[in-house]
């Protein structure tokens, strides 16, 4: 029996790496867990003279999540799934309904909750000179998750958070984490409270109000820490009608794939990311994410719409009927796609079922073009593309702006940050027209767009 002290992901990492090189079956490891969080995402090199194991490579994402559970008994469960996944069943992560998997799923599921949540109530207050303090409670070990996304939005201050379990703090420059902390010493009442409540009183969520819906967007236990919690009752009282008109509003949350969005800006990490990605209500009937895809150092970037049936089925973008005229396109222009980086504005596939149960597309609103939009800007600021082209109205929307038309600003050129953007129509539009004269002139604008920005793409590179 070997009896395992682990304290973080990194440590149960490198001391799960021997075991299964030793084939020492789950059955015969007890993990004792204990507090404690460092180190989280280290890479820590094999131990000289033991083997190295492989292991399917979305278990890491899912593994890190899960070490950020509270349950002591993760370590056990995630070194029985790396046993099986290094043993024979490279594939369980597949298996929805294996006990196993279902339960990491679940952790994995209550840690993201929380991380969003974190997001979400964080709430800071002033102790002078420009530094600002928070306290939070969360369920799980999330503040090594969330520590990136406060130092994106609040670059520009000097702040700390503290919680039970450890605290982060921001200087301006580097995040750091240390010993958690005592409710106590964080100042309860100071301006930026009567701001927030001010902020919460003009911006008032109805969700908060209605307590089914409160206790399941904003749990019980954060209210204390929240300074307009203290406001509630009487805008109960104040604003009962509009408390109605505003629950409807509330049921749209959430609205933004931005808390989702990872600090990193390589493709590879956001295209992790963005497959929990729940920033839009799109995932939920969804099968999966369609990620951009294509050569990480493409000059030229392909914007489309959204997935289609086929895309959200497969996972990959433009392999439908729409992705085939966009084949032939290329192929005439001598473009190979492998070359080019290919995305879509909204990466959730968004459609109505019919009475035959069949899945229709519907056209994304600008609130999910909005919404999605941090992935397109993540994946334009990791790519550097020199050349964007959009395929379709959505994709113009996205790239520039919600007032795009494609009669009006369509085959041109516009700046986008670095890069020069240009918007043709979408190859769906090929499939939709009505007959073969408009089909012909629709193809042959998409087949002239994509030769001008193949054109203007490789000039660049020159
Ligand atoms: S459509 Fe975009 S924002 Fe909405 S859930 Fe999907 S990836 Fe997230």
């Amino acid at each position: 029996m070997h009896v395992v002290s682990v304290q973080d992901f990194a440590e149960w990492r490198a001391k799960a790496r021997p075991l299964l090189a030793g084939d020492v079956p789950p059955a015969q490891v007890v993990w004792n867990a204990s507090d404690g969080q460092s180190g989280l995402f280290d890479d820590t090199p094999p131990p000289a003279g033991v083997r190295v194991v492989s292991i399917n490579k979305d278990f890491l994402p899912l593994a890190e999540n899960v070490a950020l559970h509270r349950d002591g008994g993760k370590w056990a469960l995630l070194y029985h799934a790396a046993y099986r996944l290094s043993h024979g069943e490279p594939h369980l992560l597949k298996l929805a309904t294996d006990p196993l998997v279902h339960a990491l799923a679940m952790m994995e599921k209550a840690v993201k909750r929380d991380a969003h949540k974190a997001k979400a109530f964080i709430r800071f207050r002033s102790i002078g000179d420009d530094t600002f303090v928070a306290w939070h409670e969360p369920d799980h070990l999330v503040l090594r998750k969330i520590g990136p996304f406060f130092a994106r939005r609040f670059s520009d201050m000097n702040w700390s958070v503290f919680t039970p379990d450890e605290s982060m703090h921001w200087d301006g420059e580097t995040l750091s984490f240390g010993a958690g902390g005592d409710k106590n010493l964080v100042p309860q009442d100071d301006a930026q409270e009567a701001l927030w409540k001010e902020y919460y009183r003009a911006t008032f969520n109805p969700a908060r109000i209605k307590i089914k819906m409160m206790k399941s967007e904003m749990p019980v236990r954060y209210w204390k820490n929240l300074p307009e919690a203290e406001i509630i009752a009487d805008m109960l009282d104040e604003a009962p009608e509009r408390v109605q008109a505003m629950l409807r509003y509330s049921q749209e949350i959430p609205d933004s794939a931005e808390p989702f969005v990872p600090e990193s800006r390589c493709l590879e990490d956001l295209r992790h990311a963005a497959a929990g990605c729940e920033g839009c209500p799109l995932y939920k009937p969804a099968t999966q994410t369609v990620f951009g895809e294509g050569a990480p150092d493409a000059r030229l970037m392909v914007v489309g719409e959204q997935p289609g049936d086929e895309e959200d089925k497969q996972g990959h973008a433009f392999v439908g009927p729409a992705g085939q005229v966009l084949d032939a396109a290329l192929k005439e222009v001598g473009l190979e796609r492998r070359k080019l980086y290919i995305t879509n504005a909204v990466k959730h596939f968004k459609f109505l079922r019919n009475q035959a149960g069949m899945r229709l597309h519907r056209t994304p609103t600008q609130k999910d073009i909005n919404a999605c939009l941090p992935w397109l800007d993540a994946e334009i600021e990791a790519l550097k593309p020199t050349i964007i082209l959009g395929l379709g109205v959505t994709a113009g929307k996205a790239l520039f702006g919600p007032s795009f038309t494609l009669h009006g600003q369509g085959g041109r050129w516009h700046p986008k940050g670095e890069a020069q953007g240009r918007v043709t129509w979408h190859p769906s539009a090929v499939l939709r027209a009505p007959d073969a004269a408009e089909k012909e002139a629709i193809y042959r604008e998409i087949v002239e767009n994509l030769r001008i920005a193949a054109s203007a793409a490789k000039k660049d590179g020159e």
